[in-house]
This record gives C-alpha cells, sequence and structure tokens, in this order.
C-alpha cells in the first residue's frame, strides 16, 4: 500500500479574505455565538461568510455545547458520557443575536447528546422558530445527529419552521462500522432522512458525504442511489481531513476531477444540487446555492 506523507497541491490554498468577510465577521463580535466556521478554522470562510451578498451569505453555528456524547473516528469534538446541561437562554439568545447579524442562510448543527431523553431535539426546535420570529427572511438548515433512531425527534425538528433537513450518512455503508460511532447505522440515518422529507411538504433534505476513507466506487454509486430513492434532494462530497494521529487515516487524497466526476453523476441521479470538492463541507456556500437551485 502507498504511503501518504504530503498533502497535495490542491489542498495547499492559502485563505483569501474580502470585504464582505470582514464586515461579517466585525458583526460577530459581542454576538457570542459560536460559529463552526471561525473554530474549526474552516479554510471556506471567506467563500461562505463573503458570498456573493449578504442574503447569501452562509455560517454555521454550534448548539448545545461543545462536548458530544458519541466518537466517531473521523471527527476531533471533545467527547463525554455526560456533557454539562444545555443552557436555556440558547435558542433565545441565538435567535436574537442571529437577527442583529442579518445573515441570509444559518446552518444549525450541534454535537449529538445521547444523555437526554430528547437528544436535545426539543431545544434544537425551539431554537429554529425562534430565528422564524425574530428573522422571518433568514433561511435556516438544521443538521442534526440521528436521534438514536427515534424519528419523532425528527419530525418535531422537520416542523420547526426550517428550510432545509440535513442528516449526514458521512460514508458508504461497508465502512459505517469502521469510521462512525458504534450507535450510528447507516440503515438508521436513512430513516432519518426519509422521514423528515415526509414531514414537511417542500422541505429540502441533504446529506454529505466524505471521500478518501477507502470506499469503492460501487459503494458510492450505492450510496448514492439509496439517497434518491428516499428523495434527498442535496448531496455534498468533500475530502476526509485526519483531524489529529488518533484518528482515523486518510486512504487517499480524491483529486478535484474525481470530485468533479460525483457531482455530474450526482446530478444524473436526479439531484437538486450537489457540492463536491476537496475543501467542500456539508454547509460549504449553502446560501447561495439554495438561492440559485431552489428559489428560482
Ligand atoms: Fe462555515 Fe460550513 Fe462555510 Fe466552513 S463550509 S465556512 S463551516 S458555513
Ligand atoms: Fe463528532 Fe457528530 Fe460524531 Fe459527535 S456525533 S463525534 S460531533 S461527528
Amino acid at each position: 500500500k502507498k504511503k501518504i506523507t504530503r498533502l497535495p497541491e490542491w489542498l495547499k490554498t492559502p485563505v483569501p479574505v474580502g470585504d464582505n468577510f470582514k464586515k461579517i465577521r466585525n458583526d460577530l463580535r459581542g454576538l457570542n455565538l459560536h460559529t463552526v466556521c471561525e473554530e474549526a478554522r474552516c479554510p471556506n470562510i471567506s467563500d461562505c461568510w463573503g458570498g456573493s451578498s449578504k442574503s447569501a451569505a452562509t455560517a454555521t453555528i454550534m448548539l448545545m455545547g461543545d462536548t458530544c456524547t458519541r466518537g466517531c473516528r473521523f471527527c476531533s469534538v471533545k467527547t463525554s458520557k455526560a456533557p454539562p446541561p444545555l443552557d436555556p437562554h440558547e435558542p433565545e439568545n441565538t435567535a436574537e443575536a442571529l437577527s442583529r447579524w442579518g445573515l441570509g442562510y444559518v446552518v444549525l448543527t450541534s454535537v449529538d447528546r445521547d444523555d437526554l431523553a430528547d437528544g436535545g431535539a426539543r431545544h434544537f426546535a425551539e431554537t429554529i422558530l425562534k430565528i422564524k420570529q425574530k428573522a422571518p427572511t433568514m433561511l435556516v438548515e438544521a443538521l442534526t445527529g440521528d436521534y438514536a433512531g427515534d424519528l419523532e425527534m425528527v419530525k418535531l425538528v422537520a416542523t420547526s419552521g426550517l428550510d432545509v433537513y440535513a442528516h449526514n450518512i458521512e460514508t458508504v455503508e461497508a465502512l459505517t462500522p469502521f469510521v462512525r460511532d458504534r450507535r450510528a447505522k447507516f440503515r438508521q440515518s436513512l430513516d432519518v432522512l426519509r422521514t423528515a422529507k415526509e414531514s414537511k411538504e417542500g422541505l429540502i433534505t441533504k446529506t454529505s458525504i466524505m471521500l478518501g476513507l477507502g470506499e469503492k466506487e460501487d459503494q458510492i454509486w450505492d450510496a448514492l442511489r439509496e439517497l434518491r430513492k428516499i428523495d434527498v434532494d442535496v448531496v455534498t462530497f468533500g475530502q476526509y481531513m485526519r483531524p489529529t494521529k488518533r484518528h482515523m487515516k486518510v486512504e487517499e487524497y480524491v483529486t478535484p476531477a474525481v470530485f468533479e466526476m460525483w457531482r455530474l453523476r450526482a446530478l444524473d441521479l436526479g439531484f437538486l444540487y450537489c457540492a463536491s470538492g476537496p475543501l467542500v463541507r456539508s454547509s460549504y456556500k449553502a446560501g447561495e446555492a439554495f438561492i440559485e437551485n431552489v428559489l428560482k
């Protein structure tokens, strides 16, 4: 097996910084919001925050703390069986801050909270409801966990007023037990996406797949077909990057041309749109993509 020691050129891109980005960052100061964009030093920050206009600008906010009850082998989030309790003021404060920030599109995500009876679904739904009250034109995407298969909780979040329901399958079915926490199951994730779609007329559903974990081409095809069968609208592909030496190793750096090939294949299969590239994350320019493909 060939050993991978150096990053390919296409992953060494400098982070360009535009005016729109600077303005959004300045507005953020003092609002006490935790953006994944800044905290994870996402390389796409100027593309997302500095989108073509403020109404298309996208940011990802982390809810329910920084400690997860699961331990996926690709993820660098802290893990504990008993994370601190939820902040009951978070839904209100997040909605207030976002309405003042005035962004076009927000992705709300969270750690998994298997320690809570409802997995945090009510807290999540309340946050969405409050955002829609305070900032009715803001587009909201929720990127949730699987609520341990409790589909009532999926329904609760899906009917809270959001525009896009995202849940990531992360990888192909065969690799799922080696990549995700043992409580996460490929079929369970399909159930989450199916339930979300069925809960609300016109709701857009979305998922994301990491490449470079050793998945085979036919396994990716199978995953895409399964997703289309349950009417998932959007799929994104990005390169898996190993956060630390304790995490799974990268099996392959997939070339930009192969990412583009998967984008075209996804469109052929009938997905509404697909973002695919080495640096793409599931929230990559989600606002712009939504405006161009759904609102058009
Ligand atoms: Fe933020 Fe997601 Fe864009 Fe990265 S890809 S800057 S995390 S919205
Ligand atoms: Fe990371 Fe999400 Fe897995 Fe928790 S459930 S370890 S936040 S990927």
